[in-house]
């Protein structure tokens, strides 16, 4: 039986970093980019998340990161992100390492108090929808706000030098921040379990890091609806929707 295999592997684990994508999010009323809602005005997640479709029209881009902010900003942790969020603040080695830039994460640790919380904080690979920064100096904040896309003037402006600003995400064709890059690695590549939720696996190199943890010699295990490029290395792959799945892996008897 996989889950018994998977909830054995959890148990005996001594670190565990669980990799989470948009799938985890999809029962909160997040779209994913390849599931149904993934369109925006018929716009593809490919044309609009890149430097070259900020550069050519980045009112077009401002108007897709309101209305997304808009939409995940009304949408609530499930009881995905909170078994997570649990798992991490009730037992030692467990990193929590997201693709999503849904905020999510943070607000099921949110949900838990004082350092609990510090503990299932996420580790956002790809940045949030609630940060912007300035496209030429290192200036960012954390932002909530409606996004005014009628002309650039009223677009959100560097509060430092003035320039434009954009959202604080990782765009197709951008590098992950070395740091969260390296720290996301090393976690991996020292877990004996890789908890992959709800990603398609052919985003790079966030498909990677499960990658790293199954080259040391750790075990894959995965929670998706449908196969991905990731099943052929899982010990074991549970096909299933996240809040059902991650509730019944996690809280098992220890
Ligand atoms: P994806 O959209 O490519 O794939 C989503 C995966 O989730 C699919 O494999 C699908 O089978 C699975 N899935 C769908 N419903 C599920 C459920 N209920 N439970 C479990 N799994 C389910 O997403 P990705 O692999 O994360 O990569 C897309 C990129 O887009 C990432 O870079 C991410 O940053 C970004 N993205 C983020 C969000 C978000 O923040 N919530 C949403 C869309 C896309
Ligand atoms: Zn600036």
């Amino acid at each position: 039986m996989e889950r018994e295999h998977g909830q054995q592997l959890l148990s005996r684990a001594d670190r565990i970093v669980v990799l989470t994508g948009a799938g985890i999010s999809a029962e909160s009323g997040v779209p994913t980019f390849r599931g149904e809602g993934g369109l925006w005005k018929s716009y593809r997640a490919e044309d609009l998340a890149t430097p070259q479709a900020f550069a050519k029209d980045p009112r077009l881009v401002w108007e897709w990161y309101g209305w997304r902010r808009a939409l995940v900003g009304a949408c609530k942790p499930n009881e995905a992100h909170l078994a997570v969020a649990r798992l991490a603040s009730d037992r030692d080695g467990v990193s929590i390492i997201t693709q999503n830039v849904d905020g999510l994460h943070a607000d099921a640790a949110g949900q838990l108090s004082g350092s609990s919380a510090q503990r299932a904080m996420p580790l956002e690979l790809h940045g949030s929808l609630f940060v912007t920064r300035c496209t030429v100096c290192d200036w960012q904040r954390a932002d909530r706000d409606a996004i005014d896309a009628s002309s650039i003037e009223t677009l959100p402006h560097c509060q430092r030098c003035g320039a434009l600003a954009r959202p604080a995400v990782v765009w197709f064709g951008e590098s992950l921040n070395p740091q969260v890059h390296e720290r996301a690695f090393h976690a991996a590549s020292e877990a004996s379990v890789c908890l992959v939720i709800g990603t398609s696996g052919v985003v790079q190199p966030a498909a990677s890091i499960a990658v790293a943890t199954y080259q040391r010699g750790g075990a894959i295990i995965e929670v998706n609806p449908t196969e991905t490029p990731l099943s052929p290395y899982a010990a074991v792959s549970i096909r299933g929707r996240a809040s059902v799945i991650v509730t019944d892996l996690l809280n098992a008897p220890k």
